[in-house]
């Protein structure tokens, strides 16, 4: 790529770091991991019109390129540090390409993470971003770790950015709860301070992506346990509730993907503590079952009845 436009992102996303002891504009970046301390890295991939609406503004995709990944340190507990960014673009936009890389600036600020290079190829819009944190040897959170007996909680809201994807596809006007569930889509908030808080408390944490129904799978497989969720208890914004009604809210926060909340699961005794606690950080959590012997998730309706899902969450290649 040319190097105005390397320089541009460079300025845009610039972070001194005492760790970075090279970072863009060399063949590779130098960087020294704090000592004592695990590196954790985890890298996510966005494709126009697959991750992100085709359309969607080049600063919402810059920040949810980084959200997503930040999601994922979030998940492990750990303390984001830096990003590699692989940005494969139809044509040098110098527009679009401020655009993406403010947004990601934007988001990449208040964690002081520095962008320590990266790569600029030709191709249909695609965004790869590789991010590493750190975090105390031993004290990552894991999906393996639930315990029976422990309660499942889960941050802030879900079903929103499934239901701002709707929206979308649907072009509806914009009133202001519209609004609300497209930028949940658009602009996911990383839970990262509510990982670092759930160190040492958590037995199992997730970041759900593809859906609270797959995800918690994913730690039910991983700890080799049951689940049970209580429909009633999930938590859902009042925009999702009023725009989408008490059922279709109840299915997106079951199945829809793409909130990036935690789902973590806790000691019983421990669940006030730490709904204290991320109260504090502004996210909440809220209590939406518990851990079972047995195998796999089941849902259970106000009336104590099992719900049966067809759709699980999203399945990357639609088998
Ligand atoms: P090379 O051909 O040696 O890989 P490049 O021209 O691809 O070099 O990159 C030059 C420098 O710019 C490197 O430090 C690389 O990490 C950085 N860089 C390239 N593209 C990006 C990008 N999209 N974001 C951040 N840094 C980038
Ligand atoms: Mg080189």
């Amino acid at each position: 790529m040319e190097f105005s436009l390397i320089d541009r992102i460079r300025e845009l996303t610039a972070q001194a770091r005492d760790d970075v002891h090279l970072g863009i504009g060399d063949d590779a970046a130098l960087l020294g991991v704090p000592a004592g301390q695990e590196l954790v890295v985890a890298i996510d991939t966005l494709v126009d019109g697959v991750h992100f609406p085709h359309g969607t503004a080049a600063a919402d995709i810059g920040w949810k390129s980084l959200a997503v990944n930040l999601s994922d340190l979030a998940a492990m507990g750990a303390t984001p540090a830096w990003a590699l960014l692989a940005l494969t673009l139809p044509n040098a936009d110098v527009a679009f390409i401020e655009g993406l890389a403010a947004g990601f600036a934007q988001l990449a600020q208040p964690y002081r993470l520095a962008l320590v290079g990266g790569d600029t190829t030709r191709g249909a819009l695609t965004l790869s971003v590789a991010v590493h944190g750190f975090v105390p040897p031993g004290q990552a959170l894991l999906r393996a770790g639930a315990q029976i007996g422990d309660a499942i909680c889960v941050t802030g809201t879900l079903g929103d950015a499934a239901a701002g994807l709707k929206l979308v596809q649907e072009a509806a006007g914009a009133d202001a709860r519209a609004t609300y569930l497209i930028e949940r889509l658009n602009r996911p908030t990383p839970r990262v301070a509510a990982g670092l808080a759930l160190r040492g408390n958590a037995n199992a944490c997730i970041d759900i992506s593809d859906g609270l129904l797959a995800d918690m799978g994913h730690i039910c497989a991983a700890s080799r346990v049951g689940a049970e969720i209580d429909a009633s208890l999930l938590p859902r914004s009042s925009a999702l509730l009023d725009l989408f009604g008490e059922q279709a809210s109840r299915d997106l926060a079951l199945s829809g993907g793409d909130d990036y909340e935690l789902c973590f699961t806790v000691p019983a005794k421990h669940v006030a503590t730490v709904q204290a606690d991320l109260a504090r950080l502004g996210c909440g959590a809220t209590k939406i079952g518990r851990i079972v012997e047995g195998s796999g998730v089941e849902v259970h309706g106000a009336d104590g009845q099992r719900l049966a899902f067809e759709h699980r969450g999203w399945d990357h290649f639609g088998t």
